[in-house]
């Protein structure tokens, strides 16, 4: 599950990480309001209004502005609530803003000027292990940074027996370059940004830029932190920070349902049990000139009223211009499968209005072919992954042409 910057950097302030202060506003009104609140308690004059979405690169896109008092709060705050934003993650239809963060402006100036660098934390599969990546080319898209200047990026990989041992710590504040204060900051805050991923069973903790503030803070002016789904269960109040209106309204729908969605960009719906046969699906679709709108996987019991429920949610999504069911009958029987698929079909007249190819394989399949062809509906059935593909090629083109 993915959080706002602004629940992301709650979560890392219990942890001990140091943070850029604000507070989160749905108006303008309530922005000015967050802003006096800032100020008493930071003694801010300066402040920042950062757009909340599920997506970086928000600066780029005129998601973060600065406020240099009450009134530009207000102007800035609405100028980007109710915006539609678009960054290089939010896809062509952009995301739109329900709220801002009123933040400290922390790039004030001191002794020394303001540094960012980059650090996240993540789980690397290949070594099993968690790993901290950072570098000292911040502020700026990493993955620019990784194709640029390899040698900018390091990686702490950490033992799991162990934990983060400091010597690692100071060895991260090290190759960033700091001295003195900073340096024994930056100690405290990589210590305590592993504890934050630690203790919330998060996925990824990114934070880009990481700062230096002219007088040798080290916080956190951004923040990215995906939770496990699978561990929230044992985060009550992290789950309740879920914000739907930030995720795909299909997939939302087919989660409620107990179907295992996600929507893709193409044009071939599928409807497929067990992940494996799936992706192996999906490649299909692929070999066959389409492209897969989405994965969906309907589990061990794919009877009418899953069937249904599935076939509803692909056409949902008006991209999809053929649907290809794809089922092996092991622990469910194929004929079972075709007599769900028949209800199905027949529950929904005239609600299906794209092609359907059947492919079902596995235990009664001749049960199941003979059920689906004395039953009328129009689908075509097949057997064979290959006249699988080739019947949705010839459909697609059917449709084009
Ligand atoms: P992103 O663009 O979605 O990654 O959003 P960030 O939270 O990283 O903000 C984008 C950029 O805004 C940062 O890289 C900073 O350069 C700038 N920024 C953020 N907070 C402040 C601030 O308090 N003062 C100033 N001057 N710039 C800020
Ligand atoms: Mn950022």
């Amino acid at each position: 599950m993915n959080l706002h910057e602004y629940q992301g950097k709650e979560l890392l302030s219990r942890a001990g990480v140091r943070v850029q202060r604000g507070y989160v506003a749905s108006t303008p009104e309530e922005a000015v309001e967050a802003a006096k609140k800032l100020a008493e308690e930071t003694g801010t004059r300066y402040f920042v209004i950062k757009a909340q979405v599920h997506a970086g690169g928000r600066g780029k896109a005129g998601g973060v502005k600065l406020a240099k008092n009450l009134d530009e709060v207000y102007e800035k705050a609405k100028e980007i609530l109710g915006m539609r934003l678009v960054t290089p993650q939010t896809g062509k239809e952009g995301k739109k803003v329900h709220q801002v963060l009123v933040a400290e402006d922390v790039y004030y100036p001191g002794p020394s000027e303001p540094e960012e660098y980059y650090m996240s934390v993540m789980l690397n599969r290949e070594k099993a292990s968690d790993m901290i990546m950072y570098s000292p080319e911040g502020g700026m898209n990493i993955e620019e940074v990784a194709e640029r200047s390899p040698d900018k990026i390091f990686v702490e990989h950490i033992d799991p027996a162990h934990g983060l041992q400091d010597f690692q710590a100071r060895r991260i504040a090290f190759n960033l370059g700091l001295k003195g204060q900073a340096f024994k900051e930056m100690v405290k805050f990589v210590k305590n940004l592993y504890k934050a991923y630690k203790d919330n069973d998060a996925k990824l903790v990114e934070i880009n830029p990481v700062l230096k503030t002219s007088d040798d803070k080290i916080l956190a002016v951004d923040s990215k932190v995906v939770i496990d789904d699978n561990a929230l269960f044992r985060h009550p109040d992290i789950a309740a920070m879920r914000d739907i209106r930030e995720e795909n309204p299909i997939e939302v729908e087919a989660k409620e349902a107990g179907l295992n969605y996600v929507a893709l960009d193409g044009n071939v719906g599928c409807m497929v049990n067990g992940a494996g046969l799936a992706m192996a699906t999906m490649d299909l679709i692929k070999q066959s000139g389409g492209e897969p709108a989405n994965f969906l996987d309907v589990g061990g019991t794919a009877d009418a009223e899953r069937v249904e429920k599935g076939f509803r949610i692909i056409l949902k999504d008006p991209k999809v211009k053929a649907i290809l069911v794809n089922i092996f009958g092991g622990i469910v029987r194929a004929d079972r499968v075709a007599q769900g698929i028949v209800d199905a079909y027949n529950n929904m007249k005239g609600e299906i209005n794209v092609p359907i190819i059947v492919r079902l394989q596995g235990t009664n399949a001749d049960k199941a072919k003979e059920l689906i062809e004395k039953s009328g509906i129009p689908v075509h059935f097949v057997t064979e992954f290959k006249e699988a593909a080739d019947k949705v090629k010839e459909v697609l083109e059917a449709r084009e042409g």
